[in-house]
C-alpha cells in the first residue's frame, strides 16, 4: 500500500514526492466521488473523505516516532496513550488539510469544520474531544446525533440561514454536491461560508454557556478556577 513504511520516509517528503504520491489519490479519489478532471487536489480528497495521503503518512510517522523513543527504554505506552498521541498528530492534519483548501478569510476555520465535522458538533466534542457528556443536538428536539451533516442538512434550527444556502447552491447540500458547486462558483463558496459564520458561530456561543452552566454546579466546584484554567490553557498546547 502507498502508506507502507509511512514513518520513514514521510519526515523526507519533499515537494516533488508529495507530488507524486497525490496522484493516485486523487485518482481514486475522484472516481470514488464521480468528480471532474478539474477539482483540486484537497477537494478530491474531501469528496471522498480522506486527506491527502502525505498529511495521513506525517501522522503515521509522528505516532511510530514517539512510541519508538518509548520501546527504547524498555516498555510498551499503554494503548490509550497510543491513541491520543495519533488524535493530536490529526489535529494537525485536519489544521494542514484546511489551509489546502485555500478558504479565504477568517471564516477559513468555520467553513473547514462545516466541511470536515472537526468543530463544534456534539459528536466531535464528545467522541473526538471529550468536551461534551453526549452527541446529540442541543439545537432542536434532543434526539439527534450532531454532525456537521445534521447541521447542514436536516437540524431545524437551522432552516433559515439553510434556504439561503440552498438558493446560492442549489437544493442538494450533500458534501459531495456542495464541494463540486464550491469549486465551480465563487457566488457558492461565499453562501458556504456565509452559512457557516452564521451557523458556527451560535453553536460556539451555546457551547461557551453550556460548559459555563456546567462548572457553576455544586459538584464541580473542586474543578481549577476559571482563571486559572484559562492560564494553564495558555502555557500548555491543547
Ligand atoms: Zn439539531
Amino acid at each position: 500500500m502507498a502508506l507502507y513504511g509511512a514513518p520513514i520516509w514521510a519526515g523526507t517528503l519533499r515537494t516533488r514526492s508529495a507530488v507524486l504520491l497525490r496522484r493516485p489519490q486523487r485518482a481514486i479519489a475522484l472516481r470514488v466521488a464521480r468528480a471532474y478532471r478539474d477539482n483540486s487536489h484537497a477537494a478530491a480528497g474531501l469528496l471522498a473523505g480522506s486527506p491527502p495521503w502525505d498529511l495521513e503518512a506525517k501522522v503515521q510517522s509522528a505516532v511510530y516516532w514517539r512510541v519508538l523513543a518509548v520501546r527504547r527504554e524498555e516498555n510498551w505506552p499503554a494503548p490509550q496513550e497510543v491513541r491520543k498521541w495519533r488524535e493530536e498528530a490529526r489535529e494537525v492534519l485536519y489544521e494542514k488539510w484546511s489551509e489546502r483548501l485555500e478558504i479565504p478569510g477568517a471564516s477559513r476555520d468555520l467553513v473547514a469544520a462545516l466541511l470536515t465535522g472537526h468543530g463544534c458538533f456534539g459528536w466531535y466534542l464528545c467522541e473526538r474531544v471529550g468536551r461534551e457528556p453526549t452527541t446529540v443536538c442541543h439545537h432542536c428536539d434532543g434526539r439527534a446525533v450532531d454532525t456537521a451533516q445534521h447541521t447542514r442538512e436536516i437540524c431545524p434550527a437551522w432552516a433559515e440561514p439553510r434556504a439561503a444556502l440552498a438558493a446560492a447552491v442549489g437544493g442538494d447540500l450533500s458534501l459531495p454536491a456542495l464541494i463540486r458547486r464550491m469549486i465551480s462558483s465563487e457566488e457558492a463558496w461565499l453562501a458556504v461560508a456565509s452559512f457557516s459564520v452564521t451557523v458556527l458561530t451560535q453553536k460556539e456561543t451555546a457551547e461557551r454557556s453550556r460548559e459555563d452552566d456546567a462548572n457553576s454546579l455544586p459538584q464541580r466546584r473542586r474543578r481549577p478556577g476559571r482563571r486559572r484554567r484559562a492560564f494553564a490553557a495558555r502555557i500548555m498546547p491543547p
